[in-house]
Parts: structure tokens; C-alpha cells; sequence
């Protein structure tokens, strides 16, 4: 009986050993029967570019990727909003297949939509076009060609001016707007999501289109685990 696992918002650092000690037991512990294993987003805290995971110590979590899927597992990562600058580089040292977000897969013949979920947060208008910004090209080519210093000290300010303006923000408009889910999920032909971003794991059913749907939740790994599985046509969440 195969399974298919998926994961988000680990928010990995070096930062927080336990989250990293966490990640090391889940790995370990994967079984022969998981087949693939999806990471929708934030799996690091923070990414300055992929000849930086060194200096970030995620060498080691790159090593222990490579050896997953070296042994066989299907590995597919999603960027979120603070590791979006993962690239190609740490698709082939890892052997990971890199998906846009969002990216349609089905299973048993059901389209499932992946995403990390932060562009479903369209009242967050702050976020929206911070990651416009980021997300450009011209950002990006600026970004990766600073020394790798320079980087390190950008994208701790970054995350430090991301913590301070969500406590300012009220809980509503940092969670994702139903109506423009539901467009968006009826633009793709999906009935079921499956995000993370929020940290509000949970298991959300609501009917699209006269037909139900439903939206899968990850939480983050700050104290526990949150993993999905997908076993024998049934999701859970653990
Ligand atoms: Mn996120």
C-alpha cells in the first residue's frame, strides 16, 4: 500500500535546532511504502540563493534530500514566500523536481491543486506587492549577484521587518480569501487545494460549483510535525 506524503513550513534554520533535529526523525523515519513526497513552501526560513546553502548549514538537509531521493523517492518542492529563491542548482543536488505554484497533480485520477498559499492571501495587500517586487526578475539578478554577506544581512532585515508587520495585522487579512479561491480553483478545474502559509492547519469543506470541495491545511513545524498523507484514496492529517 503506497503513500504519498506531503509537507510545508518547516521554516527551517539554523536558528532553531529542534525544527532542524525534527526534520533529521521525519526523514529517518519515511518508510519503503511512501512514494512521493511533496514540500508546498517555507521548508527554509529563509534562501540566499543556492551557492549560499553552505553558509546557511543546509548542506546538511540538502544531503539528507539527495540520499531520499537517491533511494528511490519522488521528491517535489514548491518555493513559498521566504525560500522562493530556491533554484535549479538545489533541484540537482538534491534530486528534487521543482513545480511552479501552482501546480495541478492528479491522484487516482482526481485533480489536486498545490500551492504554498500565500497569493490565495489577496487581502494581505502589503504582502501581495512585496512579493511582486521579489518575485521580478530584476530583484532577483540584483539579489544573486550581491556577495553572499550582503545577502545574509538582506534577508535576516527582510525577515525581521516580515515578524514585525504580521503582529500589526489583523488575523483576518493574513488568512486566504475564500471567493478568490474558489475562482481560482474553478479556473483549474480542481475541487480539492492543498496549502500551507498560514499555519492554521485544518481540513476545510465547502461546496463549489453545486459540488463539494475541500481545502487541506498544513500547519508549520515550529513545535510538532504537521504532515499530510495520502493513503488508499484517503487523505489525513496528522
Ligand atoms: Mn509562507
Amino acid at each position: 500500500m503506497s503513500e504519498i506524503l506531503f509537507i510545508s513550513d518547516l521554516h527551517l534554520t539554523r536558528d532553531n535546532p529542534g525544527g532542524l533535529e525534527r526534520f533529521a526523525q521525519f526523514v529517518s523515519g519515511i518508510s519503503d511504502r511512501t512514494r512521493q513526497l511533496y514540500m508546498l513552501g517555507d521548508v527554509f526560513d529563509f534562501w540566499i540563493g543556492d551557492d549560499g546553502a553552505k553558509i546557511l548549514g543546509h548542506d546538511r538537509i540538502e544531503d539528507r534530500l539527495c540520499t531520499l531521493s537517491s533511494s528511490g523517492l519522488e521528491l517535489f518542492f514548491v518555493p513559498g514566500n521566504r525560500d522562493f529563491l530556491v533554484g535549479q542548482d538545489f533541484a540537482s543536488r538534491t534530486g528534487c523536481t521543482m513545480l511552479e505554484d501552482p501546480s495541478v497533480i492528479e491522484l487516482d485520477g482526481e485533480r489536486i491543486l498545490l500551492t504554498h498559499g500565500d497569493t490565495l492571501c489577496v487581502d494581505d495587500i502589503e504582502h501581495q506587492q512585496s512579493r511582486a517586487v521579489m518575485l521580478s526578475s530584476k530583484w532577483r539578478v540584483a539579489f544573486l549577484n550581491k556577495p553572499l554577506e550582503e545577502r545574509l544581512d538582506t534577508a535576516l532585515s527582510l525577515r525581521m521587518k516580515s515578524e514585525e508587520s504580521k503582529q500589526s495585522k489583523p488575523m483576518s487579512i493574513m488568512d486566504i480569501n475564500q471567493s478568490h479561491l474558489e475562482k481560482v480553483m474553478l479556473a483549474h478545474g480542481v475541487k480539492t487545494v492543498i496549502h500551507g502559509h498560514t499555519h492554521r492547519p485544518g481540513i476545510h469543506e465547502f461546496s463549489l460549483d453545486g459540488l463539494p470541495a475541500r481545502r487541506y491545511v498544513l500547519g508549520d513545524w515550529y513545535t510538532q510535525n504537521s504532515i499530510l498523507s495520502y493513503r488508499s484514496g484517503e487523505f489525513t492529517l496528522h
